[in-house]
Order: C-alpha cells, then sequence, then structure tokens
C-alpha cells in the first residue's frame, strides 16, 4: 500500500479523500491555491503545498505545479477527485511518465470515454445500449445529414463529441431547424472544446437519469454496486441524488450492472467509474461515462457498505478487488443534497463568510463538508459548500430523516439552497419517486 498521497483538489472532495487516506493509514499531501490556504482539510493534512493563485488554471489546473508538489514532498500516487483534472487524459499520463501512480483509470480509457462518440462506439461493441442516432460523427454532406435525421425521427438533439457539464447541445424539432444547427453545435464545440465533432441522438421526451457504479481491479474483475437515480436536475446539474432508483426491479439492475461491468473488463477499465443512463419506458440507454469518482457516490456507499475512494486506492496499489458480486448487497435506502452556496431562487452563486454554522447528526446522517463557522466561501470556484447524505430502511424513512436534516441545518452569512431542497422534500411527484430529469424545472415556477 501506498504510504504518501496527494490529494489534487479542494472543497469536500479533498476532505473526504484525506478521511479515507487516514483511515488507511497512509500519509497526506494537500495542495492548495492562495484562495484556500485556511481550509480544514489542509489543516488535517501531514503536509500542504501552496500551488499558485485562486484562478483555478494557475492553481488546481496548472499540471507542472501539481507533478513539483508531488516530487518535493515525495509522494506516490495522485488522487485527482471529480471536476478540475479528473478526467484529463493528458494529466494521467503526465503523472504517470513522472513516475507517480495516477488513482484512476489509464490515459487510454479515459480517451476512448471523454470523446461521446468513441465512447458510445465501445459501448455498443461491448453490448450497451445506447440511444438511437447517428452512427458516429455526423458527416458534412447535408443530404446525408437530412437522412439521418428522419431515420432517427424528430424530436433529435446534436450534441459536442467533446462536450460536458451539459454544454454543447441542442434540440431539433423540425427539419427546416436541423442543419442550421448543427452548424451552430460544431462551431460551438470547436470555440468550448476545441473539437468541432457533432453527433445526433434521438431526443427522449419524459426519461430520467439513472446511473450504474462500477468498481475494476488491474486483474480482470470489475463489479457493479446498483444505481444511482440523479434525475432531480437543474440547467443539467444535478440537485438531489438516491440509490436505489425508485422502481427498480432485481432482473432490470442486474441485466444492466452485468452489461456495464463486462464492458469494463472489454475495455481494461480500472477504478472507479459511473455510466450514466437515460431511463424511458423500462429501458435504459447509454450517454456517457465518468471515469472518475462522483459528488453522488455516498448514497452508493450508504446502501452498499463499501468505502469507494478507499477501494479506488486499493485498485490503484495494485489490490485485487475485495468484493465479488455476490457479495455486494443493497440494503435500505439513501438521499443526497447537495448544498451550494446560492440564492435558492435567482440560483446565483453567493460567496462570502460564514458567520454560524451548524450540522444536523443522529441516526442515519451524513455530512460531507469542509466549511465551518467564520470559514470564508471563494468566489473563484464551483459553489458546493457540502452534501447532506441520509439513509433509512425505507425510501420513506430517508427522507424522513432529510427533512429533519434540513431543519436543523444551520448556514449564517451567506445564502444556500437549503430552502428549494426543503420544499422538494415535500413536493408530491418528487415524493412518489421516479420523476423525470425535467421535474424540477417544470416545478420551479410554483417553488417559487
Ligand atoms: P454532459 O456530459 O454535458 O453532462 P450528457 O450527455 O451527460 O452531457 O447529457 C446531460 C443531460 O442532457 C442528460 O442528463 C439529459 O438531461 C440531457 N440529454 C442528453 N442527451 C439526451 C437525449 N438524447 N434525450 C434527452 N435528453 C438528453
Amino acid at each position: 500500500m501506498f504510504e504518501k498521497i496527494l490529494i489534487a483538489n479542494r472543497g469536500e472532495i479533498a476532505l473526504r479523500i484525506l478521511r479515507a487516506c487516514r483511515e488507511m493509514g497512509i500519509k497526506t499531501v494537500v495542495v492548495h491555491s492562495e484562495a484556500d490556504r485556511e481550509a480544514k482539510y489542509v489543516k488535517l493534512a501531514d503536509e500542504s503545498v501552496c500551488i499558485g493563485p485562486a484562478p483555478s488554471p494557475q492553481s488546481y489546473l496548472h499540471i507542472p505545479a501539481l507533478i513539483a508538489a508531488a516530487e518535493v514532498t515525495q509522494a506516490e500516487a495522485i488522487h485527482p477527485g471529480y471536476g478540475f483534472l479528473s478526467e484529463n487524459a493528458d494529466f494521467a499520463q503526465r503523472v504517470e511518465e513522472s513516475g507517480f501512480i495516477f488513482i484512476g483509470p489509464t490515459p487510454e480509457a479515459i480517451r476512448l470515454m471523454g470523446d461521446k462518440v468513441s465512447a458510445k462506439d465501445a459501448m455498443k461493441k461491448a453490448g450497451v445500449p445506447c440511444v438511437p442516432g447517428s452512427e458516429g460523427a455526423l458527416p458534412d454532406n447535408p443530404q446525408e445529414v437530412l437522412k439521418m435525421g428522419r431515420q432517427v425521427g424528430y424530436p433529435v438533439i446534436i450534441k459536442a463529441a467533446g462536450g460536458g457539464g451539459g454544454r454543447g447541445m441542442r434540440v431539433v424539432h423540425h427539419e427546416e431547424e436541423l442543419l442550421r444547427a448543427v452548424e451552430m453545435t460544431k462551431s460551438e464545440a470547436q470555440a468550448a472544446f476545441g473539437n468541432p465533432m457533432v453527433y445526433m441522438e434521438k431526443f427522449l421526451q419524459k426519461p430520467r437519469h439513472i446511473e450504474i457504479q462500477i468498481l475494476a481491479d488491474t486483474h480482470g474483475h470489475a463489479i457493479y454496486l446498483g444505481e444511482r437515480d440523479c434525475s432531480m436536475q437543474r440547467r443539467h446539474q444535478k440537485v438531489i441524488e438516491e440509490a436505489p432508483a425508485p422502481g427498480i426491479t432485481d432482473a432490470q439492475r442486474k441485466k444492466i450492472g452485468e452489461a456495464c461491468a463486462q464492458a469494463c473488463r472489454q475495455i481494461g477499465y480500472r477504478g472507479a467509474g459511473t455510466f450514466e443512463f437515460l431511463y424511458e419506458n423500462g429501458e435504459f440507454y447509454f450517454i456517457e461515462m465518468n471515469t472518475r469518482v462522483q459528488v453522488e457516490h455516498p448514497v452508493t456507499e450508504m446502501i452498499t457498505g463499501i468505502d469507494i475512494v478507499q477501494e479506488q486506492i486499493r485498485v490503484a496499489a495494485g489490490e485485487k478487488l475485495r468484493y465479488e458480486q455476490k457479495d455486494v448487497k443493497l440494503r435500505g435506502h439513501a438521499m443526497e443534497c447537495r448544498i451550494n452556496a446560492e440564492d435558492p431562487l435567482k440560483f446565483v452563486p453567493c460567496p462570502g463568510r460564514i458567520t454560524a454554522y451548524h450540522t444536523p447528526g443522529g441516526p442515519g446522517v451524513r455530512v460531507d463538508s469542509h466549511v465551518y463557522q467564520g470559514y470564508m466561501v471563494p468566489p473563484n470556484y464551483d459553489s458546493m459548500i457540502g452534501k447532506i447524505i441520509t439513509y433509512g430502511d425505507s425510501r420513506e424513512q430517508a427522507m424522513a430523516r432529510m427533512r429533519i436534516a434540513l431543519s436543523e441545518m444551520v448556514v449564517e452569512g451567506i445564502r444556500t439552497n437549503i430552502p428549494l431542497h426543503q420544499q422538494l422534500l415535500v413536493d408530491a411527484g418528487f415524493v412518489k419517486g421516479g420523476a423525470s430529469i425535467h421535474h424540477l424545472e417544470h416545478r420551479m415556477p410554483d417553488i417559487r
């Protein structure tokens, strides 16, 4: 096992990784920008290195500074967390070329899954069901594009192969709009991702977002840890997640889970990963894979008892997975609310100093957060200040505990989205379970 790991991230996930390392007896190096000097995990880490000024390109995205920090502290492995460089194949490659271990998949696997066209192609070959659409990138010939539109059937969605974060997508309802939409998405994709390649998918009208968590080692083993429902979204950003997904049967879970595990074996995947699907009329349609730990991983940890971050570290150190598929038992229900420093009605970020802070507790309540009373939420990064995760024997109990936890939570000095969560937790459509990805946005005029 490693003696020392460098954590190349910030915020709650830096603290989450630090806690996993401490439990495993691994020393930690935390890197931080000038804005994060006072962070809790900086104080808790064995060593810390300031890697640059507040703007991410000069700190958390600055590869030479990160590699230099690993060199001076003699760390053996680098955990990239989520966001920042976690899905950057060039970073993974630079880490390995510099003699460190990247806690994540190989650069080749990241590259394969980072391009959505090659990812879909690989998944199709592995027998994972995909959203019907163009086979590969759209051709240059307008007549062929129009023909494809007719074959797929309207509405369709044009998506950038290099897209991410909900950007680089355009829905087309009528044939007359198609060619213009393709051209616009191409030029936007070129500007935003440096890759003009676009593809076409059938636009599903009322899908749910359901994703499968997998773990794979370097000895040819891959398992699935069930699914999460992340349909509560605003502008393609997840707001509440839960596991298991309401209404999914054991047989459905087994079928889609095994397809994902088999795909991992086929592409030589290692580490933790998530296959994201749209789910409509009882069918799963692959949209993309995330080759890293996800924000919502705790809900899976709560119902499986498996520590996903520790498993990532063990697999990176070359160990075999400690679980076989038959050891993975789902028990109870878990829910996660992402707490953001933002206006609950206007959704604009609200950085600033937290003047009072009190976290909820009690049975089945977990809070993953790096903030504390007196903490200054910097304006430079993502607005998420933590996550409340609740667990119960049933979905009803997990929800009841979430309502109580939200009512106990005190964050003063800045605005948060706690009021939005409180309204959703009593919203009939959400409480029933199984709402579509549009539910939150449709309900928002009333929630206001
Ligand atoms: P990103 O990488 O930018 O997150 P995704 O491919 O994961 O892009 O899609 C993000 C979201 O966009 C999905 O969760 C869903 O809400 C919507 N979406 C994507 N593809 C489709 C589709 N074919 N039909 C309907 N909605 C879609």
